[in-house]
C-alpha cells in the first residue's frame, strides 16, 4: 500500500514560503494513502492559478488545465475511466468566478469526484486583486477604494444547487482537512471541499491569526446534523461563512454515472433512426 510520501513528486513546489497551499497538498497526499489508493489509482486536475499548480506536484495522472475549467476536464476523465479516483483542484477565482457555471452544474450533475478549493479571498498568481471571496471594503490594486461588491457565498450556493457533499477546513488544521478529504474520497458523488488556504504575499486581511480568531468549528456543536441541509444552511449564515467541519452530506442520491449506467432509451440505440414527426413525438 502506498504511503503519503509516494503521492509526492520530485517537484518542488514553487509556492512562497508559508503559503497554506503546503498543508493541502499534505493532507491530499495523507488522505490518499489513508483511503488506501495507490498513484495509479488518482488522477489531480487543475486550473489555473497559484493553487493550480497542484497537478504537478503530485505523484498521481495529472491535468494543469485552462482557467476555471478543471471541472469540465475532471468530470470527462472520471465519466471516461470510472476506475480513477478524480481530485479537481484550483482557487476561489478559478472556481467561484471565471469557473462559477461549471462549479455549480458539476455540483448539481454529481459525478463522483473530489473538488478541494483553495480559498485565499484574492488573486495570488496575478499579484493581487479582489475576488469573489474578498471583503467588502477588502482593498487590492483593483479595488483601490475598497471592494463595493457583496461576498459570495459558495457553501450556500453548494446547498441551493443540491449538493450532495460539502466541508470546509483551514489549511492549518491538517487533522480536520485530512479527515475531511478522506470523507469526500469516500463520498459516492461530487464533494466540495472549500478550504481556507492564506495568501502569505498578497491577502494581509485574511492572515493564519485572522483564521484562529474567526473560524468557528462545528465540534463546538455536538448535536449538529450534517444531514439537515436547513440547518446546514442555518449554521453557514449564522457563523457568516466561516464554518469548518462536514456541514452536509446527502448519501441518499446516487452519483450520476450510477444513474446513466442503465440509461439506454431503445430510440437512442437504433443505428438507422430516422424519424418521422409521429415518431418524434413517441420518443
Ligand atoms: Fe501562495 Fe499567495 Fe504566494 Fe500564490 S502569491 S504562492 S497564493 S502566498
Ligand atoms: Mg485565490
Amino acid at each position: 500500500m502506498a504511503t503519503f510520501k509516494e503521492f509526492r513528486n520530485n517537484v518542488k513546489p514553487n509556492w512562497c514560503p508559508g503559503c497554506g497551499d503546503f498543508s493541502i497538498q499534505a493532507a491530499i497526499q495523507r488522505a490518499a494513502a489513508n483511503v488506501g489508493l495507490e498513484p495509479e489509482n488518482l488522477a489531480v486536475i487543475s486550473g489555473i492559478g497559484c493553487s493550480g499548480r497542484i497537478s504537478g506536484y503530485i505523484n498521481a495522472y495529472g491535468l494543469h488545465g485552462i482557467h476555471g475549467r478543471a471541472l469540465p476536464i475532471a468530470q470527462g476523465v472520471k465519466l471516461a475511466n470510472r476506475e480513477l479516483t478524480v481530485i479537481a483542484s484550483g482557487g476561489d477565482g478559478d472556481g467561484f468566478a471565471i469557473g462559477m457555471g461549471h462549479t455549480v452544474h458539476a455540483i448539481r450533475r454529481n459525478i463522483d469526484i473530489t473538488y478541494i478549493v483553495m480559498d485565499n479571498q484574492i488573486y495570488g498568481l496575478t499579484k493581487g486583486q479582489t475576488s469573489p471571496r474578498s471583503a467588502e471594503g477588502f482593498k487590492t490594486k483593483s479595488t483601490p477604494e475598497g471592494s463595493i461588491e457583496s461576498v459570495l457565498s459558495p457553501l450556500e450556493i453548494a446547498l441551493s444547487a443540491g449538493a450532495t457533499f460539502v466541508a470546509q477546513s483551514f489549511s492549518s488544521d491538517l487533522k480536520q482537512l485530512t479527515a475531511l478529504i478522506e470523507a469526500g474520497l469516500n463520498h459516492k458523488g461530487f464533494s466540495l471541499i472549500n478550504v481556507f488556504s492564506p495568501c502569505v504575499t498578497f491577502n494581509k486581511v485574511n492572515t493564519y491569526d485572522w483564521f484562529k480568531e474567526n473560524i468557528v468549528n462545528l465540534s463546538q456543536f455536538p448535536d449538529y446534523d450534517p444531514t439537515n441541509r436547513i440547518a446546514a444552511m442555518n449554521k453557514i449564515m449564522e457563523t457568516n461563512g466561516l464554518l469548518t467541519g462536514l456541514i452536509y452530506q446527502n448519501t441518499a442520491r446516487k452519483p450520476y454515472e450510477d444513474l446513466i449506467a442503465g440509461f439506454q432509451p431503445e430510440g437512442l440505440a437504433r443505428q438507422d433512426l430516422k424519424l418521422t414527426s409521429d415518431e418524434f413525438d413517441k420518443l
